[in-house]
């Protein structure tokens, strides 16, 4: 019998990573808190395609998704608009995501996972400094190593001992709350110029809104940095359907509250018989918020660090090779842009016009993707000394916006320094202090 694994929670990384283990002979098993009826959420959801390929999977049917619409951004004071126009061998796929579940479920049982569904895991069990184990509401489980897939609010990484340096919490402003619903097509028979709308600070409020205009329904997500209610919800969609009557009175799907993460990679991932995947270490992209595709890469890149550990201790030390790995294909693309996520915190509605309108951001920046080559492109533009010196000049009007401006550009640099010198070895110690240093460069 392979070594024993546990999958804490069905996260899509978790899943897909523990196929490729089971592949390979291990004993793996999921501990979900929901049904298998409830898995997923009742929306379509946009990532990368390449994410099926690095588990090992062959796309979904054709009929399954589709080539997603490019978005068009629009400022506080709806201004400017700035339509994204990603080259077609980039653009994302969107799909159902309980057919998501279905597919990578299905294929993981192929493989050999198995799953234990409505079964809550309530926090680690530990030995010393190893996880050797979890324990959820139906009794305590014990294994080799231990995969955290448990979504943003994981209990296991909110219950590891701080000085594994693994930060607990998400802090202030790294956390978005959704609402979202499909509602169906209001009385409007005029031409629709912009099929998916993201409203940026939308009517001066610190958060987004969107609007997706399909051909059946109006897909409509509202995210805050602060809960919201049914009542504010209610005025908000009463508000924007009197611009945008397309937005019907009937909630066909949908209609839920969910959290999201927008922020760094979590700094550190792992832990003597510990890994954490996905929204568990805040693998989303900082400023959308996409992370399904983020935490299938993730998976494979942990999967061959577990398949290589000949040892099959899962040490740290061992397992440090998926968090090198893993920030130097994906997380040094990510972290970078966990500052201009502070920015949009920073500005007043007017600047960000501003910064629209003097085309200091473009519709060349807004075509933010998941995919980490352009991530990593995108934040080397950032720092791109030429182009950099134009917007400045381009802001020279407004000393306070260049000089927020210049804030997140210092950030953007602190982050790419600080990764570059993560600890090439696990050590607790160095692993901690490195920890630290890196968690400040996102403070407010
Ligand atoms: C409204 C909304 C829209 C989104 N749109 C997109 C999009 O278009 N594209 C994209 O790439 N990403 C999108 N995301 C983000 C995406 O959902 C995640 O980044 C992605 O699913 C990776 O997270 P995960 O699978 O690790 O965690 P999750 O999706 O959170 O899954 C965690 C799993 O663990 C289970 N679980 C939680 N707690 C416990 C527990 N205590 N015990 C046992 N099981 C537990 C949950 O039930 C769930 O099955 C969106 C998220 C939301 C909320």
């Amino acid at each position: 019998m392979g070594k024993k694994i546990i999958i804490a929670g069905g996260g899509h990384g978790g899943i897909g990573c523990g196929a490729l283990l089971a592949q390979k002979g291990f004993d793996v098993t999921v501990y979900e808190k929901n049904s298998r009826n409830e898995m997923g959420y009742d929306w379509t959801d946009i990532f990368d395609k390449k994410g099926f390929a690095a588990i090992g999977m062959d796309m979904p049917d054709d009929g399954l998704w589709r080539l997603k619409y490019d978005m068009t951004f629009f400022g506080p004071g709806m201004t400017t608009k700035l339509r994204q126009d990603t080259p077609v061998d980039q653009l994302e796929i969107q799909m159902e995501r309980r057919a998501l579940y279905d597919c990578i479920i299905a294929y993981a049982e192929k493989c050999g996972v198995k799953f234990e569904y409505s079964n809550a895991v309530e926090a680690p069990v530990m030995l010393g400094n190893r996880v050797v184990g979890i324990k959820t509401e139906k009794g305590e489980y014990y294994a080799d190593l231990v995969i955290d897939a448990c979504g943003m609010n994981s209990p296991l990484r909110r219950k590891l001992p701080e000085h594994l340096g693994i930060q607990n919490e998400a802090q202030a402003f790294e956390s978005f709350y959704v609402w979202r619903a499909f509602f169906e097509k209001g009385d409007f028979d005029g031409k629709i110029e912009d099929k998916f709308k993201l409203f940026l600070l939308p009517k001066g409020e610190l958060g987004i809104s969107w609007i997706d205009d399909e051909e059946k329904y109006t897909d409509v997500l509202i995210g805050r940095f602060e809960p919201l209610t049914e009542q504010r919800v209610e005025k908000l969609i009463d508000d924007m359907r009197k611009d945008y009557p397309s937005i019907g009175k009937k909630i066909l799907r949908g209609g839920s509250f969910a959290q999201i993460p927008v922020r760094q990679p979590l700094g550190v991932l792992v832990a003597d018989g510990y890994a954490a995947i996905g929204d568990s270490a805040f693998m989303t992209v900082p400023i959308i918020g996409s992370g399904i595709a983020n935490s299938m890469k993730a998976a494979k890149i942990l999967a061959e660090t577990i398949i290589a550990d000949e040892t099959e201790s899962f040490s740290a030390a061992v397992l440090w090779k998926y968090q090198k790995d893993f920030f130097s294909k994906t997380g040094n693309g990510l972290a970078p842009l966990a500052p201009v996520k502070l920015l949009l915190t920073r500005l007043e509605p007017i600047e960000l016009d501003y910064i629209f309108e003097r085309g200091i951001l473009n519709a060349d920046d807004m075509t933010i993707s998941a995919d980490s080559t352009s991530l990593a492109s995108m934040v080397k533009d950032m720092l791109d000394p030429e182009p950099l010196k134009a917007k400045i000049k381009g802001l020279a009007a407004s000393p306070v916006v260049l000089k927020k401006i210049m804030r997140m550009i210092k950030d953007i640099a602190a982050v790419t320094v600080v990764t570059t010198v993560m600890p090439q070895k696990y050590d607790i110690k160095r692993v901690y202090a490195w920890s630290e240093m890196y968690n400040k460069c996102f403070k407010r």
